[in-house]
């Protein structure tokens, strides 16, 4: 049966279509089970793991130790081999122990898996849910023995099925939960309302975490969406049950949710865990102080949705090319993703975009029969080199090397003899600038130039200060530089796909972030004499207001009102573009200087000198026109005399460009994750800091 959620009423932009949703079942990763609580997923003072407790839970208070220790203690993890208890398995049984507990749930409290597709090859995947719910199985029949490990009780098939039907149910339906921060702590499978939601690479919601331990009685908003399946062109009455525990028990409140009347309704149920697992049912009373333990998640509208519009979400990384998307989605999920950006031909300007490759020189005529062998070859050794570059830099950390590295590659590109009736040729293969691998390398020399940056002014070396503290200078506008680029490169191409929103929100915060610190560095009166002069005049010359846009009166409205319609967000978006272009143009040169690679991206915002490829993109792979090639401006274009390029207004600029770039990231991460979330409060404080700053002066 083919579920997909609909919308029950036209909604604009930045709108929570479900109330904040409990999981069914959720487990920190092994790697932060001692740096967060393992209730609430709040970090908790680092405990050093004895090898008694390497897989050990640890809370952050008296209440969601009681909360979530019943689920932790009959579940039967403690009884998995170390070498193989790791979140996927501790939540699938979890994930058991509450199909257990309320039997009256047929299938694994409604969850669609993906059991037969999933495991119909003899591969890696196949291998993982062999041997895991082996474990799982023997795990269970140790628990009920009352076994300690010392040898293995034996189990029957049918514990084995269901070990597998809910490995499979978490293959399927977990999502990576990510902190404030954005990291990855665990995974977590939620109620059918949000797992029937299904993927498209063009999706009109998004989904956030909250990690606030509200109580239940709170959740006032509403499901904006419902059920429907194709079958039965009907609206599906579905009940789940969703787990939390009580403080009085070793019992978990169950939150049997009901689709009647068109809308979703939660019954309370209480379970006990124990021997003969009783369900009865539960008093208001008994509900008052009672907390849900897990993070919860919130579905909201990025895209404006219609009534009875399927909504979507996205399952793999929007900024991947078509190819990469597909096969991670196979591999993961067992689909072919069909969505309208998968299925367009010719490609969509994005995923054009995102995987193309030009040949910068060589006979094309010869490329032309054999492009798609050519272009993946180039392909191949591309990724493999800046694969190589990346992972390199995170496990050795010579930032200096991985600069040198990727900026040679994205310059110079792949230099290839092929071979070619008999005749040798000689290619010349470069990366789109948008190309994803291109997008990744600036994300990693944004931060590596920035790591130098900091290495070069928090070292004691023996040199001049005064020398050091310049060169510093230098590495931190590089970084600054790769932050905008990336920005602005990402936001062009959120221009042609609005489902980019998140990614677009955190890149414009980071290059907001970047250019207001580098408004701030010490190094400024190292290089230039006059920059006292020039930040004495900052305060009075430069309003916080921009008197060319309304972004900033936008960004609070929508705060205050929380919401924001999308005409205006347009309008703002137009206008935005056109303030930050402005700005752009004066300071690019500025912080372009000394790198080679920034200075051949001749206009980071409006991507003008980009046209060329975007018009070849109806050309198709097969025909290959020389206009796909870019050029770049020979080395000395921009003169020696244009050194610094600094003038008496550059800081002023930076600074206005720095809180345009903020504020607009502030807005967007508003549409994608509400008034309350984190980014937005991170934007928030740094624009209050900055009004210190300038009041301070
Ligand atoms: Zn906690
Ligand atoms: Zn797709
Ligand atoms: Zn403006």
């Amino acid at each position: 049966m083919e579920m997909e959620m609909r919308s029950i009423s036209d909604r604009d932009i930045g709108t929570d279509i479900t109330p904040p949703l409990t999981p069914f079942s959720f487990s920190l990763h092994n790697t932060h089970l001692h740096t967060h609580c393992s209730s609430c997923f709040s970090l908790i003072t680092p405990i050093i793991p004895t090898t008694n407790h390497s897989h050990s839970t640890f809370y952050c208070s008296p209440h969601c130790s009681t909360s979530h220790s019943p689920i932790h203690l009959s579940s039967a993890e403690r009884h998995l081999p170390s070498s193989i208890n790791s979140s996927l398995l501790r939540t699938a049984l979890r994930l058991l122990l509450l199909h257990h507990t309320t039997s009256l749930f047929p299938r694994i409290n409604h969850l669609l898996t993906n059991r037969l597709l999933l495991t119909c090859q003899n591969d890696d995947v196949n291998e993982t849910i062999r041997l895991g719910a082996h474990a799982m199985a023997t795990a269970i029949a140790n628990h009920r023995g009352g076994g300690s490990g010392g040898f293995s009780e034996p189990y029957d098939n049918a514990v084995l099925e269901k070990s597998t039907d809910a490995l499979c149910a978490v293959l399927t339906n977990a999502v990576e939960v990510h902190d404030n921060e954005g990291c990855a702590v665990g995974i977590a499978v939620f109620e059918p309302a949000f797992s029937w939601i299904n993927h498209s690479c063009s999706p009109n919601a998004c989904y956030r975490f909250s990690f606030s331990s509200s109580s239940l009685l709170s959740q006032e908003s509403k499901f904006l969406i419902a059920p429907f399946t194709r079958n039965s062109q009907q609206p599906q009455i579905d009940c789940g049950v969703s787990g939390s525990s009580s403080e009085f028990a070793q019992g978990v409140l169950l939150l049997r949710f009901i689709f009647v009347n068109g809308k979703f309704q939660y019954e309370p149920q209480f379970v006990v865990f124990q021997e003969c697992l009783q369900l009865r049912p539960i008093t208001s009373s008994l509900i008052m102080g009672w907390r849900i333990c897990g993070p919860r998640l919130i579905v909201r509208s990025i895209k404006r949705i219609k009534k009875g519009e399927e909504v979507t979400v996205a399952y793999t990384d929007l900024l991947q090319p078509k190819a990469l998307r597909q096969s991670e989605l196979w591999s993961k999920y067992r689909f072919l993703c069909c969505c309208k950006r998968c299925t367009s031909l010719p490609f969509t300007y994005v995923d054009h975009a995102l995987q193309e490759i030009s040949v910068l020189y060589g006979d094309s005529s010869g490329l032309r029969t054999n492009y798609k062998f050519f272009r993946d070859m180039a392909d191949r050794r591309l990724t493999d080199s800046i694969e190589d570059a990346i992972s390199e830099y995170l496990s050795v950390g010579d930032s200096l090397s991985c600069c040198e590295k990727l900026e040679k590659i994205l310059t110079e590109g792949l230099d290839e003899q092929l071979e070619e009736n008999e005749e040798k040729s000689h290619y010349k293969f470069i990366l789109h600038p948008l190309h994803h691998l291109s997008l990744n390398s600036y994300t990693t020399l944004a931060s590596a130039y920035k790591v130098r940056a900091c290495d070069l002014s928090s070292g004691d070396f023996e040199i001049d200060s005064n020398q050091s503290e310049s060169k510093a200078f230098d590495l931190s506008r590089t970084s600054t530089a790769y932050f905008l680029l990336l920005a602005s490169g990402v936001h062009h191409l959120f221009n042609s796909e609005s489902s980019l929103i998140a990614s677009v929100a955190n890149f414009w915060v980071g290059a907001g972030e970047s250019l207001l610190t580098l408004t701030k560095s010490s190094g400024w009166s190292s290089k230039f004499v006059n920059f006292d002069l020039v930040l004495s005049n900052i305060a009075s010359d430069t309003k916080f207001e921009c008197s060319k846009c309304s972004l900033m009166d936008r960004f609070r409205d929508s705060i205050l009102n929380g919401k924001i319609k999308s005409e205006d967000f347009e309008n703002v978006s137009n206008e935005f573009i056109h303030c930050v272009s402005d700005i752009t143009h004066k300071v690019w040169n500025f912080l372009v200087y000394g790198c080679h690679f920034l200075k051949s991206c001749k206009d980071p915002i409006s991507f003008s000198w980009l046209m060329s490829i975007k018009n070849s993109v109806d050309v198709g792979a097969n025909d290959i026109k020389t206009d796909m090639c870019y050029t770049h401006e020979p080395e000395n274009s921009i003169g020696v005399s244009d050194e610094l390029a600094y003038t008496d207004h550059t800081v002023a600029h930076i600074l206005q460009l720095g809180r345009h770039c903020l504020t607009y990231g502030g807005l967007l991460a508003f549409v994608c994750y509400g008034p309350n979330s984190h980014l937005v409060s991170h934007v928030q404080n740094i624009l209050a800091r900055e009004n210190n700053f300038l009041f301070s002066l």
